[in-house]
């Protein structure tokens, strides 16, 4: 304390000791009082100090008193002391002081330094409590703000002027704007819609009057949304005279429920115009009404441009039938409008599709039209009656697109369905009516014939006119001519049909008698017609039940043929006749050239000394001239409709089977056979069949025959001279050759080189010969019946490996190689024969193939036949040799026999053997692309059956 200054130094008049005022002044001050150096030490302190933080004096004046300061204000205290040393005053510093329990005491400062003395007055007040109580009050206001900031509620805090004091967070979420750029405007300038604007203004000017808030709904504009609904509530904060300090609003966004308060009312309305049209549609059977009373009520509810009813027609077209519009140009019956009728393509479109909710016109069924009527959005909707399309209820906006809700598609919908239970009804009403009508006629009817009196006769003379002109519009669609007349045969009616095919029009004749229809011979016969009918006492007769022909006569003179027919009907004035006539001029014209041009044909093809005839697809005879009468000895007449078995009998009938099958696929045949002749023989016969084509489809075919049995005896002898010829040259000729072969074997001396070549020529030609000679008597034998074919049950594959592997060497020496395709099967056939076939066709393919071809051999089930195909790649044969290639000695070039050693018979005998076991052979051939032998054998042929033995 050594350094503390002496206040006795100061000096005092009154001699009072400094020291004892300065200690008294500390003692009773209720602050804290302090001298400290600015060494840092306390050097002074009033007992406040000690109290106030709980220490000795000696324990705050032994260390420097920084230690006693909190930590985080010791900085801030260094540098106020840095201050006060440069003789700056402290005022209203603050800082926390450590008690001695551990707790922390605020001290608010105010002090003054005297940098000569090194020391530091100052004075301190204790604020914990305040401080305290503002760190409450802190954190009591961060918690509210948080709160508001959190609650999803708008909250707004306004002046009673209305201005913005504070705006949470939703606030500003919402209406996408700060506190900042808010505060201070006027709530009422965030409203975008006018009105509300004013009326909020309005409650706040009232409010100033002293009058009370009331809660509001405006809209806020949203970032990025549409306007959103808003309700405020709110709550005043007044200060104790009342006045109002502060207007607290809360707001809840209410944009989804209204929207979904409006759904709701909306469905709820139309749920209750659909009870009330239905009542409506049951209490009235006025459709008009109905339809009129839909579309306008719609046209309301939906807010929409125009509601039209459009009414299916015949011509498939639509009506509009009733219309509501917001405005006159959305009319479709608006004057001077074309457009009462829609096109059909829109109509189709709807019977497809019950309902199309179309947004944008590109989608719309038919853009022109709608352009034209503009349209931008349609909702349409089909209306059904009895399951039938009726027409379409159709709504349209046309000011802008509209996206249309589903619950307007179901309204629309099941309006749609009352509408159709309303023309059901009214149709039914319609029918009723008819009913009545109808009993009523009845009623008449019945009611006159009773009384009988002649004006009653009268009326219904002119009913039955009336009905008769009803009658006149569809009588006049009629093809003939139908003509009323009473019973002094004056002309009552006369429809087109009569106009056109008499020449008269109806004016022309009406009351006219009848007489000048008929040609004037006819005319006596006619009325004698019509008087017998009249007596008949038939009442009415169908044209059906008589028919006769009689004559027209037209009114240029003309006379024609014609059908007519005759009804009577009972009226109250007489007899009613109606003759139906039909001209028959064009159909006896057409009829009579058939006929002529069928006896030219008959004329024709009887003086042919051929066998005609026309069979068709069921293998019956349509048409046969008169040499079948001569060949078969039957009138030719009766053979119409006769199965051709019955005509020819069975076993000739089998033999040409296979051809007429051909004939009916479509390809024309010509073939050998023999026909039985009622002389008691066999013919030849050379029949050709030539397929009768009608659109695409045969529809039988042409049988042309001829006998060739003249030709075939001459051949016959020819052939006998060949084969004893032949049997005459084949011994010595056989020993020629054995002759020439031992020549060439040099045994009986050596020739020279062009004796040996001669040697040679004579060999080959004398083993053509031999050949040659071996063939003819083949088939010599074969045609004769010489030889039998001897049956048994062979496979396909065998039959075709044997023949193949016999014509082997010669393929080597050719170069050809065989491709066989054959399936398994059993046939009943004479093998050797067979194979004789094979052999012969497989060895002309390999001479007439090119080197390194390949030729294919295939067999084709064809059910109850086997089909042999050999297929070469060789020269083929000109399409008209096709058939003679199978008679003897026919070949296609001359030098066949001499350069490939051929004898033109091996292909006859081939079908000697064939036909022999009831099959076909032909050939197929594309000139110099190769050719394809064929040939059919039956699976259970029996090959002596098929033998032409009696020839
Ligand atoms: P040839 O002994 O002359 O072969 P064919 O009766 O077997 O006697 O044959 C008659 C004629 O048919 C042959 O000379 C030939 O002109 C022609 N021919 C037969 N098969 C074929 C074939 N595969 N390719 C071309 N022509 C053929």
């Amino acid at each position: 304390m050594e350094n503390l200054p002496s206040l006795s130094q100061t000096g005092r008049a009154d001699g009072r000791s400094v020291e004892q005022e300065l200690t008294q002044i500390f003692a009773v001050t209720p602050g804290l009082l302090c001298i400290a150096g600015l060494d840092g030490y306390f050097k002074r302190l009033n007992p406040a100090f000690g109290l106030t933080l709980g220490y000795s004096d000696e324990a705050l004046l032994s260390q420097p008193f920084i230690n006693f300061v909190h930590p985080d204000d010791r900085t801030a205290t260094l540098a106020e002391l840095h201050c006060l040393a440069r003789s700056k005053a402290t005022r209203d510093f603050e800082n926390r002081y450590r008690a001695q329990d551990g707790s922390y005491r605020w001290l608010l400062w105010t002090a003054l330094s005297n940098p000569q003395e090194g020391l530091i007055y100052a004075s301190a007040q204790d604020i914990t409590e305040r401080k305290q109580a503002e760190q409450a009050l802190k954190q009591e206001r961060d918690f509210s703000q948080a709160i508001l900031n959190t609650v999803g509620v708008l909250v707004m805090v306004l002046t009673p002027q209305g201005r913005i004091v504070s705006f949470n967070r939703a606030c500003e979420a919402m209406a996408g704007v700060s506190l900042e750029v808010v505060k201070g405007r006027f709530a009422w300038d965030l409203l975008p819609v006018p009105a509300e604007a004013m009326a909020l203004q309005a409650a706040f000017d009232h409010l100033a009057q002293g009058q009370i808030l009331p809660s509001w709904e405006s809209h806020w504009e949203s970032p990025g949304e549409t306007h959103r609904l808003i309700v405020w509530s709110n709550t005043l904060l007044t200060q104790a005279d009342g006045t109002v300090e502060y207007v607290i609003a809360t707001g809840i966004d209410i944009t989804e429920r209204r929207a979904d308060q409006q759904r709701l009312e909306q469905q709820n309305r139309q749920g209750q115009l659909l009870t009330e049209l239905s009542r409506k549609i049951r209490q009235s059977l006025e459709l008009s009404e109905i339809l009129q009373t839909t579309v306008s009520e719609v046209q309301t509810l939906l807010g929409c441009d125009r509601v039209f009813i459009l009414q299916a027609q015949a011509d498939r077209t639509g009506k509009t039938v009733a219309e509501a519009f917001v405005q006159a140009d959305f009319s479709l019956l608006q004057p001077g409008r074309q457009l009462f009728s829609f096109p059909p393509s829109y109509l189709d479109y709807h019977r497809l599709r019950s309902i199309s909710v179309a947004p944008t016109p590109s989608e719309l069924p038919a853009p022109t039209l709608l352009n034209a009527i503009s349209v931008q959005s349609e909702l349409v909707v089909s209306i059904i009656t009895h399951g039938r399309f009726w027409g379409l209820l159709v709504a349209h906006q046309c000011t802008q697109p509209r996206q249309w809700h589903s619950i307007e598609v179901n309204l629309m919908q099941q309006l749609a369905d009352q509408i159709g239970v309303a023309i059901d009804q009214a149709e039914l009403l319609n029918n009723l009516e008819g009913l009545v009508t109808e009993r009523t006629l009845k009623l008449t009817q019945i009611n006159t014939q009773l009384q009988q009196e002649i004006g009653e006769r009268h009326q219904t003379e002119l009913a039955l006119r009336e009905s008769e002109q009803k009658f006149a519009g569809i009588l006049d669609i009629a093809e003939e001519a139908i003509i009323s007349v009473d019973q002094n045969q004056q002309i009552q009616l006369f429809n087109q049909g009569a106009e056109r095919i008499f020449g008269y029009q109806a004016a022309e004749v009406i009351g006219q008698s009848l007489d000048i229809l008929l040609p004037s011979s006819s005319r006596q016969v006619h009325r004698q017609h019509v008087h017998q009918f009249a007596a008949s006492g038939t009442v009415s007769r169908r044209m059906a039940e008589r028919s006769s022909q009689v004559s027209g006569r037209r009114k240029n003179g003309e006379e024609f043929p014609a059908k007519a027919s005759i009804s009577r009907l009972q009226t109250k004035t007489g007899n009613l006749f109606t003759v139906i006539i039909e001209d028959i001029t064009i159909r006896e014209q057409a009829e009579a050239a058939l006929r002529r041009s069928e006896e030219q044909l008959r004329l024709t093809t009887n003086a042919l000394p051929v066998l005609i005839s026309y069979v068709d697809t069921r293998h019956r005879y349509r048409f046969n001239n008169r040499a079948y009468e001569t060949w078969f000895g039957r009138p030719y007449t009766q053979m119409q409709g006769l199965h051709l078995s019955s005509v020819l009998g069975a076993a000739t009938y089998r033999s040409v089977l296979p051809y007429l099958e051909q004939a009916l696929a479509g390809q024309t045949v010509t073939f050998e056979t023999a026909f039985p002749h009622q002389d008691g023989n066999s013919h030849w016969v050379s029949v050709s069949y030539i397929p009768d084509v009608q659109a695409g489809m045969v529809k039988g075919c042409f049988g042309l025959t001829s006998d060739i049995s003249d030709r075939k005896a001459t051949e016959q002898l020819k052939d006998e001279f060949v084969s004893v010829v032949s049997h005459e040259l084949r011994t010595p000729l056989t020993s020629v050759h054995g002759s020439l072969k031992l020549l060439a074997t040099g045994q009986l001396g050596t020739l020279a080189d062009e004796g040996k070549a001669l040697l040679e020529i004579a060999i080959k030609n004398t083993e053509r010969l031999t050949r040659l000679i071996n063939h003819v008597l083949d088939l010599e034998r074969i045609e004769s019946g010489q030889v039998t074919m001897v049956q048994e049950c062979c496979q396909v594959t065998d039959l075709i490996d044997n023949a193949v592997q016999a014509i082997q060497p010669m393929a080597r020496a050719h170069d050809i190689t065989f491709q066989i395709q054959a399936e398994p099967m059993a046939l009943w056939v004479d093998p050797d024969h067979i194979a004789q076939t094979l052999i012969n066709l497989l060895s002309n393919a390999v001479k007439f193939s090119p080197p390194g071809s390949v030729v294919r051999v295939r067999t084709v089930d064809r059910g109850e036949q086997v089909r042999f195909q050999i297929e070469d790649r060789g020269r083929g044969i000109p399409s008209d040799k096709l058939e003679t290639i199978f008679e003897r000695f026919q070949q296609v070039d001359a030098s066949d026999s001499r350069e490939r050693g051929g004898t033109g018979l091996g292909l006859a005998i081939c079908r000697e053997i064939v036909q022999r076991h009831g099959g076909r052979i032909w050939v197929t051939s594309h000139h110099g692309e190769g050719s394809q032998f064929c040939f059919t054998l039956p699976k259970d042929a029996d090959p002596n059956s098929h033998g032409l033995s009696g020839s």
